[in-house]
């Protein structure tokens, strides 16, 4: 089947009026902030006053909310295009809450839609389509995090409520949200991948303890936005179960799916930006009689760099082609987490180069280099370390493959020698006898 990832002139349209939107509106804001502001505080009435303003004009270009169905209020629009808006969306912090589709929001609005009843829909899924509230979602503990057989936050069924008890890790934005969808052991006996169930537990509950709010790299150790949280007896309705006692698992994955190929286009756009500036910066500095640009290891890092950017968008591009062409994640599984590898890998060395490149300037507050560089491994652990991504990888592509029959593998030479020798023999035998 031919393979195509071109959008109709209406769409391109569309996304040029993203690229200039995204630059001339969303980056000052950026700027101004410098970081001083999370944009996932909705309490910050300046923020809101520059804000609200733009994602009036992204629901007037039909762009708000896109990862969502129609049925939600979204364009309906496949991956292709999911992944051509992240990848302009990816260059600048806030963006993504300009045109509603921040994560962990958007993963959690699935499956409010899916799963939540009308009440907790209006109650909560409308607003946050809305970008009114933020939310959370806690599914790592302190003890683990890449293997969900190790988690032991725990809910038990008491009377119409659940009870929760354990604690959770990394839980992003809590001190932010409304609401936490939280995935908990409901059945110790059974494996986990049948054992665990995902709650909806509004944020301010009473008994949900903030051990420590955990920053990233190098900001302050207190005030972080990566919330450690205590379930102390926390007390739900039992019709907060979201979906069916024991999908917790099942859950998950599908939210995970687009999401995993949305931060991947969006690293592309950083990738880009760092191959940009270093572009930039080599054809403008000289030293030892020559531009930098004219060295050749700076050229191999130019090539490299480029070659690197242009072979992950197409990778990302295709995954995000083969989930519309499927229509099942499941699927395409090591489509999606074969990008998920590929993401930090890229960012490591087309980041570095960039830095590099640009010599003290680049490893200073000067530039946003050391914050994309910072985005590389975090998107080597963040839903997933690479190692077990790897492994989905490996498995579904194995199970494209068969044992080979005999002693040898199916390309042993004498083997096949053999097998030619006597297929080409019978041949010859066969036209000489015809001549
Ligand atoms: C910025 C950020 C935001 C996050 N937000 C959230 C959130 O909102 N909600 C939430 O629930 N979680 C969140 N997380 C947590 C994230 O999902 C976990 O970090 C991730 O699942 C890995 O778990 P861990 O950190 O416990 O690493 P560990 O499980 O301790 O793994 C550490 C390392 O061990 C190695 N390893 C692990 N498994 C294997 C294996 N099978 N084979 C070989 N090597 C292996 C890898 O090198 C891995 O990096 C966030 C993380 C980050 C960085």
């Amino acid at each position: 089947m031919a393979i195509d990832f071109s959008v109709e002139p209406e769409f391109q349209e569309k996304l040029d009026w993203m690229d200039a939107f995204v630059t001339n509106e969303i980056e000052p804001i950026d700027l101004y902030f410098q970081g001083t502001v999370n944009p996932f505080d909705r309490s910050n009435e300046t923020a809101n006053a520059l804000i609200r303003p733009l994602q009036e004009k992204v629901k007037e270009q039909g762009l708000w909310a896109c990862h969502v169905g129609p049925h939600l209020g979204g364009a309906g629009y496949g991956q292709v295009k999911l992944a051509l808006m992240n990848e302009i969306l990816g260059r600048v912090l806030w963006a993504q809450i300009v045109f509603g589709c921040q994560a962990p929001d958007s993963g959690n609005a699935e499956i409010l839609a899916h799963y939540g009843n009308d009440e907790q829909k209006e109650m909560y899924l409308q607003p946050l389509l809305d970008g009114e509230i933020s939310s959370t979602y806690a599914m790592t503990e302190p003890q683990g995090g890449s293997d969900p057989n190790y988690f032991t936050c725990r809910a038990h069924r008491d009377g119409d409520e659940w009870v929760i008890n354990g604690e959770k890790w990394f839980a992003s934005n809590f001190k932010y949200s409304k609401f936490t969808i939280a995935m908990v052991i409901t059945n110790p006996d059974v494996p986990v991948y049948r054992g665990s169930s995902m709650m909806l537990v509004p944020s301010d509950t009473p008994g949900i303890e903030v051990v420590a709010d955990v920053g990233l790299g190098t900001e302050p150790i207190e005030g972080g936005d990566h919330a450690y949280l205590r379930f102390n007896d926390v007390r739900i309705p039992a019709e907060n179960l979201l979906g069916e006692e024991g999908a917790g698992f099942k859950i998950a994955q599908t939210r995970l799916g687009g999401g995993r190929v949305h931060h991947a286009m969006r690293s592309v756009g950083v990738a880009q930006q760092a191959l940009d500036m270093m572009c930039e910066r080599v054809l403008s500095r000289e030293t030892k009689g020559s531009l930098i640009a004219d060295k050749q290891s700076i050229q191999h890092w130019v090539a490299d760099s480029w070659i690197q950017v242009q072979q992950f968008r197409l990778q990302v591009l295709h995954c995000a082609w083969m989930i519309d062409k499927e229509g099942d994640y499941s699927k395409v599984r090591h489509y999606i987490a074969g990008v998920k590898v590929a993401t930090p890998k890229v960012l490591v060395d087309v980041v570095y180069r960039a830095i590099h490149a640009h010599g003290s300037l680049g490893v200073s507050n000067h530039t946003p280099l050391t914050a994309m560089w910072q985005y590389a491994p975090i998107m080597g652990v963040v839903d997933g370390p690479t190692e077990v991504h790897k492994n989905t990888v490996a498995k579904q592509v194995l199970k494209t493959y068969k044992p080979s029959d005999g002693l040898f593998p199916a390309a042993h030479l004498p083997t096949r020698i053999d097998t030619a020798r006597a297929y080409i023999e019978s041949r010859l035998e066969h036209e000489i006898g015809n001549l």
